[in-house]
């Protein structure tokens, strides 16, 4: 299990000074570090909310990663400081009766309709790059006849 930091007073760091957000990154990172005696290296931005001066703040703190809410999947590592994640609330997957369902969880979890959304997303752009003529894949096909050519 990791633990990692989620600031000290839940401040959405887009919306604070930046000596605030420093305090928080700091804070927060200390305090659990004392507490649980290993590094922590890991930050969620509260709401999810963080922009280029929070990442920028985030990784000289000491944190090489963070979550952010934005939805979707993580193909690489590329985006370390806003990694996606699902945010989870009380009222996540709830099933037909409006209570929890494990069934709708399991779903929820495994991104199946994100993963289908790209998938639709990535289909319509290969079928629209295969019907651009500037591509190369349709041909037109001219005959050229001794007349067009200028000859009898
Ligand atoms: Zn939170």
């Amino acid at each position: 299990m990791e633990f990692g930091s989620h600031t000290k007073s839940h401040t959405i760091l887009t919306q604070v000074t930046p000596e605030r957000v420093e305090a928080e990154l700091r804070d927060s990172k200390q305090t659990l570090e004392e507490a649980l005696k290993k590094r922590v290296c890991l930050l969620s931005y509260p709401n999810g909310n963080h922009d280029q001066l929070v990442v920028e703040m985030t990784r000289e703190a000491g944190y090489i990663a963070a979550f952010s809410c934005l939805p979707g999947i993580n193909y690489s590592c590329d985006e370390r400081y806003a990694f996606r994640r699902k945010h989870l609330t009380e009222y996540y997957s709830l099933g037909l009766r409006g209570e929890f369902s494990e069934a709708f969880f399991a779903v929820d979890l495994c991104d199946i309709r994100e993963r289908i959304r790209l998938l639709r997303s990535l289909m319509e752009r290969q079928r629209r790059k295969a019907s651009d003529p500037a591509n190369g894949l349709e041909v037109t096909v001219t005959r050229s006849t001794p007349q067009a050519r200028g000859e009898e």
